[in-house]
């Protein structure tokens, strides 16, 4: 918790932000301050339907309510630092945090919908070999306020275009190994009295920490999962996920298994194709194998280039061949362009670094 210390009365209190809470959690304080639970609710309206600035605008509080409020938590908005906008209407966002370090958050309009791509973490700690957001390193967890502070940020930047339709936590960082603040934002984004998004328009995105696979399934939330697969043997995903030497493909596979999906639902693996490394027609059979019996989609990914990262993507006839593969064995297997491109808001491609010293200025234009 953000731990901004105030002085009241020559007692010093530490002072919360209140988009890092659940519901149950303000109802615990609000009880403990000798409140109804029920403002709990009310709070939440206020904060998320309607994006009040403060406390004081909760006008069907009572007063006294209202400065106790302020008195114990904050009511913060995340800072947009700069604004990039892609030419196929991709716009890339960056957030200053408190300690000076900084974030990016995406938004992908596309036909009726509007997704928010939000960050877990200010960098990444797994280094994936062709993601430059590993390049960067890691830097910090985020908060679960900082999770959460990222929806009304870019909803009040949307204003009357629309409003945010679909998350999904793939942006910077790891969502599972900044466990605790993910679940605690999934369970804000989903609640009725709040943003009340259905779990069904969330989507995680995971390297597959097999532990956390677990636990997440007890939970209960019901959101979408997508795993970043990216090989089809220990030898090749050693190297390109580093993370799979501690936790080799058996235990993914076995902990995506048992993961309890909702009816009618199926689980997303991602594979980032790279030329002459992960691409092989070799490639896509033993993928094939390695997912027999799972109800799952693959979604496969043509690398984003950089010039740090060591791999090209591959032609579009070596992609094809690889989904043809896929379908061939019965799989549905989507070959997807991400978005943003050209403004670096695309898959892997967000680090907040190179933003900092300027690189990925003037990019040549990809889509033209
Ligand atoms: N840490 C999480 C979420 C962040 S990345 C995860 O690994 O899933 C979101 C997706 O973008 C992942 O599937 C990731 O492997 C992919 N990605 C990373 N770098 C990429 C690149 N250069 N080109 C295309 N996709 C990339």
């Amino acid at each position: 918790m953000v731990q901004a210390a105030r002085v009241e009365r020559g007692m010093v209190r530490p002072s919360l932000e209140v988009k890092g809470l659940t519901r149950a959690e303000l109802e615990h304080a609000l009880q403990e301050m000798g409140e109804l639970r029920y403002r709990a609710a009310q709070i939440f309206q206020w904060i998320y339907k309607r994006q009040v600035g403060s406390f004081e605008d909760m006008s069907n509080l009572p007063k006294a309510l209202r400065h106790s409020l302020a008195e114990r938590f904050t009511l913060k908005l995340l800072s947009v630092l700069q604004e990039d906008r892609s030419r196929d209407g991709a716009r890339k966002f960056l957030f200053g945090l408190e300690d000076g370090k900084q974030i990016e958050s995406v938004l992908i309009p596309d036909e009726d919908r509007m997704t928010a791509c939000l960050s877990t973490q200010a960098g990444c700690a797994l280094a994936c070999a062709f993601c430059l957001t590993g390049v960067m390193g890691f830097q910090r967890h985020l908060e679960a306020w900082e999770i959460i502070g990222q929806i009304p940020a870019l909803q009040e930047r949307l204003q009357s275009e629309g409003r945010i339709t679909h998350l999904v936590l793939m942006g910077m960082g790891e969502p599972l190994h900044n466990y605790e603040a993910t679940v605690k934002a999934l369970r804000v984004m989903t609640e009725k009295e709040g943003l009340a998004f259905s779990p069904r328009r969330i989507t995680l995105s995971t390297v597959g920490l097999p532990k956390a696979l677990e636990k997440l399934g007890e939970e209960g939330i019901g959101v979408n999962l997508a795993i970043s697969l990216h090989a089809p043997t220990d030898d090749l995903r050693d190297q390109l996920v580093p993370i799979n030497r501690r936790y080799p493909l058996k235990e993914l596979l076995e902990a995506c298994r048992a993961y309890p999906l909702p009816p009618r639902r199926r689980l997303t693996f991602e594979y980032v194709l790279l030329d002459g490394v992960n691409d092989r027609i070799e490639d896509a059979k033993e993928l094939a194998v390695l997912l027999q019996g799972l109800r799952c989609k693959i979604n496969l990914i043509p690398l984003n280039e950089a010039p740090e990262i060591p791999f090209k993507r591959p032609s579009r006839e070596r992609l094809l061949a690889f989904q043809q593969v896929l379908h061939d064995q019965g799989y549905t297997a989507t070959l997807r362009e991400s978005r943003g491109w050209d403004i670096s808001a695309a898959c892997g491609m967000l680090n907040t670094e190179a933003v900092r010293k300027g690189l990925f200025r003037n990019k040549r234009a990809f889509f033209s």
